[in-house]
């Protein structure tokens, strides 16, 4: 860290810049701000001049960007001050070769060796003649020799349109430098004509030769590298506007070769001192990407003797070691993918059990686990999960893995769950998957996989079912198994436990027998509250509507249970729907009942509510288990 920006950091001399909304300036934009004026002191190195045109630059101009994977662009300096792309633009175009000739036919005319020449060296790989690597000149022109096209006006226009991808914005040519270039560039002519020489090029070499001009004569500023370089950061897509510029799987090979060869006879120096693929210009713009995280783009004109700009340099070695941006630094890869995990025992579905469900689910609990997961699933972070899920497998049914919070899987981690879905479907147990709409082609990969080897994987959207699904599954392979009741009689109801026969037979004379159909809504959200209903036969949801239209069950329950006593309790307005899931019979109770019912047999009045409050107290106790277990 430099000693200034230490000073600031530890409170001597910070200047708080209040900006013109009150609120204050990003720490990492007063940073950069500081870093011009720090190394705008330095007036190391010459402008180049090889390019005549390029001679005309202002030695002083001076800009730093940096884009972060996300979009957000820190600037300061001279970064809308555009000159041209030169040198940067060879992995963009040697990316599109790759896109449109595909990477063995790119490999067999252009290596992957770093030469330790200069950029404009002729260095062709003995006997084959073919161009070391694509960052060198001679690569460079072999690489604009493979951009596909109708004609050259064809090509050139595809190349500006996928640079312009990148850049997220409509990019020109400087006519001027281009022209400059074109005139005096014997030397990357003498390479085309040796490159023809060998067949590397087989065709004329002139066009190809004016392709690289023009490519080299793109006129970007500091913004649009940072972008550009945040776009290969973002595995190709431009991350302000949401774009492609370029196939995913051949982000990879882009940044190597720019991480071997993008700093020229320098390249072992900067990989140590700054560790990030980049790439110089000659007219003094340096790009660097660390992969995942950001982009910076660097322009000032004056070059060192490797053809690289002097404080572009500086810059960047200050910038890697002051954020940590060194690609060997990489924050421990993990971030273990696991959020929480549970056991059935602690957290159930919505579905409400009986009493001998409920014990035995609370005994067998622990067979069914819960692994959510979040953030990026690679390897790295899905090998803990993986090692756990083996670890426990002897001692559990089924293991749910939920997807909600996960940004991405990667194909690596796909294929390591999917082949653990496998074992346990081999041994008679079950990995669930729920939550998998944000990551549709993994869900088709499980269930393609799964189905190749006869294998059906339970999946489902939300938590709730697949909870409800767990439970099932274990009460089914309990014994003694346990018979679903499908109805009860009054005495056996819940509300009427601890009831003697006169009791019961009072509160009989108070109920109205009600039926409904499978869908009819039993209670409505916002009307008021008149009935307690006694559940007998059948099952009905409690259910809200939410706002973005999808409906969210609260609870399901079986015969045996009430509903509508909490509004009635509170004589408020119902909170939630109830509907039937099936045909239903239940007996309704209503408010004006049971007060004649606390004047004539206050006992019953009481033994009722203390059934209730009995209900209530167990689904808050639940409730906060449910807390606990989440929260820790
Ligand atoms: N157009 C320049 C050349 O070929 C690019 C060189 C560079 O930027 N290093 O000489």
């Amino acid at each position: 860290m430099s000693t200034a920006y230490k000073q600031k950091r530890e409170g001597r001399g910070i200047q708080v810049d209040q900006n013109r909304n009150g609120a204050i300036d990003s720490p990492i934009q007063a940073y950069l701000e500081e870093l011009c004026r720090r190394f705008a002191k330095n007036r190391d190195g010459d402008v180049a001049t090889y390019i005549p045109e390029l001679a005309k630059a202002d030695p002083e101009w001076f800009g730093i960007s940096i884009a972060t994977s996300d979009g957000q662009v820190y600037e300061a300096g001279d970064s809308r001050q555009t000159f041209t792309i030169q040198s940067i633009s060879k992995p963009f175009t040697y990316g599109l070769a790759l896109e449109d000739r595909g990477r063995d036919a790119v490999l067999a005319k252009i290596g992957v060796e770093p030469t330790g020449d200069a950029f404009n060296s002729i260095s062709l790989a003995p006997g084959t003649g073919c161009p070391l690597n694509p960052m060198i000149n001679a690569g460079a022109i072999a690489a604009a020799s493979l951009v596909a096209g109708r004609s050259p006006a064809d090509k050139l226009e595809r190349l500006m349109a996928v640079f312009s991808f990148y850049a997220g914005r409509h990019l020109d040519l400087d006519v001027a430098v281009y022209e400059s270039e074109s005139q005096t560039g014997h030397r990357n002519r003498a390479i085309g004509h040796m490159l023809r020489n060998f067949g590397i090029l087989t065709e004329d070499p002139e066009p190809v030769l004016d392709l690289y001009f023009r490519q080299c004569s793109i006129a970007v500023d500091c913004h649009d590298l940072a972008l550009m370089a945040a776009t290969l950061a973002n595995g190709g897509v431009n991350p302000r506007t949401g774009e492609r510029a370029v196939r995913a799987d051949l982000v990879p090979s882009i940044l190597s070769v720019m991480t071997t060869c993008g700093m020229y006879d320098s390249a072992g120096e900067w990989v140590y001192w700054v560790g990030m693929p980049a790439k110089s210009g000659v007219a003094g713009g340096v790009l660097a990407v660390l992969p995942g995280q950001l982009g910076i783009g660097i322009f000032s004109p004056r070059l060192d003797a490797h053809g690289n700009s002097v404080r572009g340099v500086a810059v960047c070695k200050e910038l890697s070691q002051t954020y940590n941006l060194h690609l060997t630094r990489a924050p421990r890869a993990l971030h273990a993918a696991v959020r929480s995990r549970y056991t059935l025992a602690s957290i159930s579905s919505r579905r409400m059990r009986h009493e001998a469900e409920r014990k035995l689910l609370d005994a067998d609990g622990h067979r069914a686990r819960v692994y959510d997961v979040h953030g990026d699933l690679t390897f790295s972070a899905v090998e803990p999960l993986v090692r756990q899920l083996v670890d426990i497998s002897a001692d559990v049914e089924v293991v749910v893995i939920g997807f909600r919070r996960a940004e991405h899987v990667d194909d690596a981690a796909s294929r390591l769950l999917l082949d653990l879905a496998l074992r346990f479907a081999a041994s008679g147990k079950h990995i669930v998957f729920v939550s998998l709409q944000r990551h549709p082609g993994v869900r088709r990969f499980l269930e393609e996989g799964a189905a190749a080897s006869g294998v059906r994987l339970p999946v489902f959207r939300d938590i709730d079912p697949a909870l409800e699904w767990c439970e099932n599954l274990l009460l089914r392979s309990s014994t003694p198994a346990l018979t679903d009741p499908g109805s009860v009689q009054l005495v056996d109801h819940n509300i009427c436990r601890g009831m003697a026969p006169q009791e019961l037979h009072v509160l009989e004379g108070l109920l109205e027998p009600r039926r409904f159909g499978a869908d009819d809504l039993i209670i409505r959200e916002g009307d008021a509250a008149q009935e307690i209903y006694l559940l007998m036969r059948g099952e009905v949801s409690v259910t809200v509507d939410l706002p973005n239209g999808q409906r969210e069950r609260f609870s399901t329950l079986a015969p045996g249970m009430a509903f509508g006593e909490l509004a009635v309790v509170n004589r408020g307005v119902r909170n939630a729907d109830v509907r039937a899931d099936t045909e239903v019979e239940c007996y309704a109770l209503s408010t004006a009942a049971f007060d004649r019912l606390g004047e004539t047999h206050p006992a019953i009045k009481i033994t009722v509510l203390e059934n209730l409050l009995r209900n209530v107290a167990r689904m808050l106790s639940r409730a906060n288990q449910e807390l606990a277990t989440l929260a820790s």
